[in-house]
């Protein structure tokens, strides 16, 4: 067993270190194989406020231009602190959602993100749709 520092423990919180778990994607070095990995992914992505990550896994046409997450005040920004992911639903091979809890901080008050997300599937490669919150 390694240290925590030489292996940090991935955002996502999936248990396994960040450099076996998300960072691949967010490198670009792999593809989500799933809805699940890619939701994963992309809540390591705002823990780490990875704009570029997080538009080019976001579907076309609900994509915003930009998020801006590290503009304005930082203590209006969410402070991130755990995913659980409750539910995977695969629908077909090209459509699955993911049912979820975040837990973050935001003007030093705890909250939590409950979401149902859509994600969809072209061309070999999982896109963040839309969400029922
Ligand atoms: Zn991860």
């Amino acid at each position: 067993m390694t240290t925590a520092l030489a292996t940090p423990a991935c955002p996502c919180g999936s248990g396994k270190p960040f450099a076996s778990c998300c960072e691949a994607y967010l490198r670009g070095n792999a593809q989500a194989p799933d809805a699940e990995a890619l939701m994963r992914s992309r809540y390591t992505a705002y823990t780490l406020m990875d704009e570029p990550y997080l538009l080019a896994t976001w579907h076309a046409s609900t994509r915003p231009t930009a998020l801006k997450l590290t503009e304005g005040d930082a203590n209006a920004q969410p402070q991130w602190i755990d995913l659980k992911v409750k539910a995977h639903k695969v629908e077909d091979a090209s459509h699955a959602s993911v049912d979820f809890v975040a837990r973050y901080r935001i003007n030093g008050k705890a909250r939590k993100l409950e979401e149902l997300s859509y994600f969809v599937k072209e061309q070999g490669r999982w896109y963040y749709l839309s969400a029922y919150a």
